[in-house]
């Protein structure tokens, strides 16, 4: 029997890397998928859903600038990579049965709907799914502050990241093979140990907001309904 869910409406973000699979670049269709399955399982345990996803699997406004590209050019590319991988995510939604909306901070009308609070919730009220993307629709941003800012704006009582790794750790676990993961943790101890969970803006976000953060690994079957249900392997991190 699933556990009841502890949250009712979420924000979970999705790094663009996320949707790569095993590739180095661009989606894997067949890992977005799963992912729309995951997305499925949640969404029967009777919760609502705001998604938010990032580019950095196309485009990354610094590695742009680092290359001679003018910052606010690269961000501009990189908030339209938000927007494919949107769309990408959203036809997966679909073909899993899954109503969902693209709603972008930049205006597009002929491919999705612009941002309209007021609308997104007429979706959640509807049982359907809205993907927030282009970020917050501003350069010098990352699309971990867009998400702990729609989460604020719409409500949620939780914001939750799919990572490649089940949780937060002291040191980074790929290079260190004794990290220990924190089962939980405060976004002010985050912050004192500048663990790499989000950027500043975004914790600081999510902090002044008073709305927790759960870290579990995408790669995980059944992890993020897992985790939704306060079972599995994640971090919980709480004001
Ligand atoms: N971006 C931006 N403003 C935002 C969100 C994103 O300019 O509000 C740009 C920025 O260049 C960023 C890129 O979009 O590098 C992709 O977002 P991010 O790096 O956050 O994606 P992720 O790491 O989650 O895949």
């Amino acid at each position: 029997m699933p556990q009841p869910p502890k949250f009712k409406r979420l924000l979970v973000k999705l790094s663009g890397e996320a949707l790569m699979g095993d590739r180095q670049y661009g989606i894997d269709p067949a890992f977005l998928a799963r992912v729309a399955g995951e997305v499925r399982q949640v969404l029967d345990l009777g919760c609502e859903l705001c998604l938010v996803v990032g580019g950095g699997n196309i485009f990354r406004g610094v590695s742009g600038a680092a290359q001679g590209l003018d910052r606010v050019t690269g961000d501009h590319m990189g908030m339209l990579a938000t927007v494919i991988n949107a769309l990408a995510l959203k036809s997966a939604l679909l073909a899993e049965g899954v109503d969902a909306r693209v709603q972008s901070a930049i205006p597009m009308e002929a491919i999705c709907e612009t941002f309209v609070r007021a609308r997104a919730l007429r979706h959640l009220a509807k049982d359907r799914v809205v993907i927030f993307a282009a970020g917050t629709g501003n350069p010098y941003f990352t699309t971990d502050t867009a998400a702990a800012l729609r989460a604020a704006e719409m409500g949620c009582d939780a914001m939750v990241k799919a990572t490649k790794v089940d949780g937060v750790y002291d040191q980074d676990p790929a290079k260190n093979p004794g990290a220990k993961r924190y089962e939980t943790l405060t976004y002010d101890e985050v912050i004192e140990h500048e663990l790499k969970v989000m950027d500043l803006t975004a914790i600081t976000l999510a902090k002044d907001n008073k709305f927790p953060l759960i870290v579990f690994n995408l790669n995980d079957s059944g992890a993020m309904a897992g985790a939704i249900s306060g079972g599995g392997v994640h971090t919980l991190v709480t004001d």
